[in-house]
């Protein structure tokens, strides 16, 4: 599934969600900015993996997790400590309080930017480096929010 960066999001929904952006939706190699930053990815990590009232992890699939869309890996997984956790299998959102939207990226976004030197978009590498794992954050719930707020502002 391909969407361009910075698009609305929209991903299985009728309608885009307001104030939520898609960053890092491949599908083919190239085509995008390219660079690395090792900070960046760790931070990633450490939100995909979450802890006790903080976690940034949603829309988690049931079926078997999806493939690199560049490389065709199955069962891409990344390490941190004694957790390991697959990707592919869910998304992952990035709140940006300076400009009071919020990022939805595959989570596979982290093997597109450590494995195929992807960049994603200022803003959201801003974003991912003022977030406070210290402050509580729930991704589904800010996502079921939105969507009932969307609905009934019609
Ligand atoms: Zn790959």
């Amino acid at each position: 599934m391909k969407y361009e960066d910075m698009s609305l999001y929209e991903y299985k929904l009728p309608f885009s969600l307001s104030g939520f952006y898609n960053v890092g939706w491949i599908d083919e190699p190239g085509g995008y900015a390219s660079g690395r930053s090792k900070e960046l990815v760790d931070k990633l990590v450490e939100m995909l993996l979450g802890k006790d009232g903080c976690k940034f992890e949603f829309n988690l699939l049931r079926g078997p997790a999806h493939a690199c869309e560049i490389c065709g890996e199955r069962e891409v997984k990344v390490k941190l400590g004694d957790k390991e956790h697959f990707l592919g299998c869910s998304e992952l959102m990035v709140p940006d309080e300076k400009n009071g939207v919020f990022y939805v990226s595959p989570s596979m976004i982290i093997h597109y930017m450590d494995k195929h030197g992807y960049l994603p978009p200022k803003n959201f590498c801003d974003a991912v480096h003022a977030v406070d794992m210290a402050r509580p954050f729930d991704a589904y719930e800010t996502y079921l929010d939105a969507l009932v707020k969307q609905k009934t502002a019609g």
